[in-house]
């Protein structure tokens, strides 16, 4: 039974759970990663169970949504079984939707499983259709096996959804390729425009910071945009592109402010839980786990305790030229 559900101090409900399983990945995208990154020892990860235990309070107090990200969520050894153990979730009806971020390398082999354990959607990030370029910005990838996994996505029955990050000088020549491509495929497509997370080298962010604005007219030249109502409670608005008939969002949560209609939540794979992307307050939610294994009650008082102090909205800002509001995380710790 879903208990009294979990309203922010801006009467905001959360229903939403970006629940991150590990730090580790097998890409080490330039945007997300340093090359030399130090990955979490795995005594201060949440286990498999553990997982499970907060999955199912935030279920209990009306989460709807869960989405699993990193990480690599796949390459977390055992996360089938997570998937599987979630999928009750499901088949209660306690839970709307089980999803995934992925970057799509591993998909080949779990698309299966994942669509056997009820999954519907999964959102696939590939920035580029280019094999170099791909390897360039992953500093490990393989462009053909984020293909076979998008195949084995769709072979599965799972929509899919590509995520590109829009990257100034880096895949501006390639608006065009992504959206046919994606055409082609009978997938959607969002493009994302690179947030301050961490610390990304000389240039920084500001940099690589290709406003959205700027893509969409780039598009609107070429084709016509009917703007969709669509919303999700997050950062993405959506179009229909008239010509292909595919939906196309673009995630700005730098040049527009989305935090009024924000449902979302986000627990680290440590199981820190920050109630904002952009912002560097956060709450333990492993210390009543492992303190009171079994007790739920501590765990849900931590939670709540939580909510009650959710900010209004994120301060990211680009205007001035410099990344004000930049958080000191990387996307791989808080999950994106
Ligand atoms: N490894 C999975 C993947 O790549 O989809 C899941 C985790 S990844 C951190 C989630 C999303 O965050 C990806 O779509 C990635 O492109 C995006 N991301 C990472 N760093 C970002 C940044 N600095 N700005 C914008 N998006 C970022
Ligand atoms: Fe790994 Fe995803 Fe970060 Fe790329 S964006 S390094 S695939 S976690």
């Amino acid at each position: 039974m879903v208990k009294t559900s979990l309203i922010d101090p801006f009467l905001r409900p959360v229903t939403y759970l970006r629940l991150s399983v590990t730090d580790r990945c097998d890409f080490r995208c330039t945007y997300c990663m340093t090359e030399q990154m130090t990955f979490l020892p795995k005594k201060e990860l949440l286990t498999l169970e553990e997982l499970d235990q907060v999955a199912t309070t935030f279920i209990g107090l009306g989460v709807r949504k869960l989405r699993i990200t990193g990480g690599e969520p796949l390459v977390r050894r055992g996360i089938m079984g997570f998937f599987q153990a979630m999928s009750r979730h499901l088949e209660s009806g306690a839970l709307d939707e089980l999803t995934l971020t992925t970057n799509g390398s591993q998909l080949g082999r779990f698309a299966q499983d994942l669509a056997d354990a009820g999954m519907k959607r999964v959102n696939i990030s590939l920035d580029t259709l280019d094999e170099q370029k791909f390897a360039d910005i992953t500093r490990r990838g393989r462009l053909s096996q984020v293909l076979d996994g998008i195949q084995a996505a769709k072979d599965a029955g799972l929509k899919v959804k590509l995520n590109a990050v829009a990257i100034k000088d880096f895949n501006q020549d390639e608006l065009f390729t992504l959206t046919k491509f994606c055409a082609d495929q009978a997938i959607d497509l969002t493009f994302i425009e690179v947030m301050p997370m961490g610390d990304m080298g000389e240039d920084g962010h500001i940099g690589k910071y290709w406003p959205l604005e700027d893509l969409r007219a780039e598009l609107a030249g070429k084709y016509t945009l009917t703007d969709l109502s669509e919303r999700t409670g997050g950062p993405a608005r959506y179009v229909r592109v008239n010509e292909t008939g595919q939906k196309i969002g673009f995630i700005t949560p730098l040049s527009h402010n989305f935090c009024e209609s924000c449902n979302r939540v986000r627990l680290t794979c440590t199981g820190e839980l920050f109630t904002c992307l952009g912002q560097d307050g956060k709450s333990d939610l492993r210390e009543p786990l492992r303190t009171h294994p079994g007790d739920m009650t501590q765990l849900e008082a931590a939670i709540r305790a939580a909510i009650s102090l959710k900010p209004k909205g994120h301060d990211f800002d680009y205007s001035r030229q410099e990344t004000s509001g930049q958080t000191k995380r990387y996307m791989s710790h808080t999950g994106g």
